[in-house]
């Protein structure tokens, strides 16, 4: 399924110029145990809804952006540079 995204410092461009960076998750801490750092790595909550993910304008600026995505129908509600990235909305799947 193709879809449009825009790119904070290019504009709207198909989903194809882009990179998937995966959802946003929390880091873990500075010491993390085997089982938190095996979390980090391994484990996603897939949501079906809206999620605060990842993207890299790969054919572009290379760029890594937010972008708030619904996940059952590819809508993009926002894009922003990691800076300027507003709260999350309501229900958005945000690791906390
Ligand atoms: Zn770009």
């Amino acid at each position: 399924m193709s879809f449009l995204l825009t790119c904070p410092n290019c504009g709207v461009r198909e989903v194809t110029d882009f990179g998937f960076g995966g959802e946003v998750s929390q880091r873990p801490t500075e010491r993390p145990t085997w089982r938190e750092l095996n979390t980090y790595n391994y484990f996603r909550r897939n949501v079906a809804g809206v999620q605060r993910e990842w993207w890299v304008h790969r054919s572009g600026c290379r760029a890594w952006f937010l972008a708030e995505r619904d996940t059952r129908t590819n809508e993009v509600l926002w894009t922003a540079l990691p800076n300027a990235a507003p709260s999350p909305s309501p229900g958005t799947a945000v690791a906390s």
